[in-house]
């Protein structure tokens, strides 16, 4: 029996939204775009949300609205995806890397001492689903002494008068903390809808604006979306209004927008996404707890805590002394029995193209020793019980 890591979760219902979107006349931005927006907005309780066309495109579509490029530095986890990373470097400005915690997260202390006059963002990353101290993330950046060496270059900073919190929340949709929903705990937030992720729309993401009382969400949210459609004042719905052709271009943007065949599969998703989405990812998260918690040839994931609450993306086993050759055999002998597994993630400084920027693996030995025994589980909505139970029992006879 072979075990994929993540299909997506494409059933007849999802076809049938597709369809009706197909057959409607209008398969770009539009209607569902519009109201797939508003359903993640009402589900996050956030102010506002912008889809677009991945998180990648939305992170930096963010960066790019807070006015941040060359000379600029943006804080993040070493242990990441590259488009955490990318994201920054695509707007000119500095990726500053930081270890992480033994829970896979930014370690806040490290944050604090990485802060100097140039830093203007902190993107802290959901691993796995799992969020972050946000508290304490906003703890450090209203801090008057740090407050004090921010310096604002553009009507948005001066506006913020600190360092913008920016979550990567590819993972954590419907993860909570202190009750609340991830979208609601940073001041903007950015979600993947890519293949792999628990809601997909198999290429898609959006930014979820959570800013202080003193901006204008409504107004941040027309920024985004006319930034995500080339700086065009009237977004292709509009034109073809009757008689309404002419438009404007009022910045050079970028081109992201969400389609509304996207927004159909994300829609139908997001309904069910509590009832049946999450607690079966749940199920799933706890037979694999259960079976391993007890045996210590294993170092279980935290996903739940007084505070916080997984959004079960990702269950990031870890194999007790394990070397990076012992889990890379452990691996390869999982899929010769058709068993597909993964590693969340290559931290950054191991891959080349952050060598060549002289990024050291050196420096994030945390980074480094949960990757290299770290192996990641199949968790998706249709895998059963029984195909649980076979990968449990065949880590187990490798091991
Ligand atoms: C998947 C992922 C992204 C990128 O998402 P896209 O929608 O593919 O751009 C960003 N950060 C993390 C941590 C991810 O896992």
């Amino acid at each position: 029996m072979k075990i994929p890591f993540s299909p997506p979760h494409i059933d007849e219902k999802i076809i049938a939204e597709v369809a009706d979107a197909l057959r409607s006349g209008w398969i770009t931005t539009g209607q569902r775009t519009k109201l797939f927006e508003q359903k993640i907005a009402d589900y996050c309780n956030c102010k506002r949300v912008v889809c677009v066309n991945s998180a990648t495109a939305g992170l930096e579509l963010t960066l790019h609205w807070f006015g941040i490029g060359v000379g600029d530095e943006v804080i993040i986890p070493a242990y990441t995806y590259t488009a955490t990373a990318a994201a920054i470097i695509h707007c000119g400005a500095k990726p500053v890397m930081v270890d992480v915690n033994e829970d896979f997260l930014i370690n806040v202390e490290n944050v604090k001492k990485a802060i100097t006059s140039n830093t203007k963002a902190v993107i802290p990353v959901d691993i796995a689903g799992f969020p972050c101290d946000y508290d304490k993330l906003f703890e450090i950046a209203n801090d008057d002494n740090i407050k004090k060496l921010f310096k604002p270059k553009n009507r948005e900073q001066e506006q913020l008068g600190r360092i913008l919190i920016l979550s990567d929340a590819a993972h954590s949709l419907g993860a909570t903390f202190l009750e609340k929903k991830s979208g609601s705990l940073a001041d903007i937030t950015v979600f993947s809808f890519h293949a792999v992720k628990n809601l997909t729309t198999a290429e898609g993401g959006a930014i979820s604006i959570n800013l202080p009382a003193n901006f204008d969400c409504d107004k941040i949210y027309n920024e985004l979306c006319v930034n995500s459609l080339h700086g065009q004042t009237k977004d292709a719905l509009a034109k073809t209004k009757a008689g309404g052709w002419r438009y404007d271009v009022s910045t050079i943007g970028y081109k992201c927008n969400m389609t509304d065949i996207a927004a159909a599969m994300g829609l139908v998703e997001l309904e069910r996404y509590d009832s049946l989405i999450l607690p079966r990812r749940k199920e799933i998260f706890d037979r694999y707890h259960a079976a391993f918690i007890n045996d210590d040839r294993f170092i279980c994931p935290i996903f739940e805590t007084s505070t916080k609450k997984t959004s079960y993306h990702v269950y990031a086993l870890r194999i007790k002394n394990a070397s990076e050759n012992d889990r890379d055999r452990i691996i390869q002998q999982m899929a010769e029995l058709g068993i597909a597994t993964n590693v969340h993630f290559i931290p950054l400084p191991l891959l080349s193209a952050y060598k060549k920027l002289g990024y050291k693996i050196e420096h994030y030995p945390i980074a480094y020793n949960l990757f290299s025994n770290e192996i990641s589980l199949p968790v998706y909505f249709n895998l059963t019980n029984e195909q649980v139970d076979i990968v449990i029992q065949a880590l187990r006879n490798l091991l």
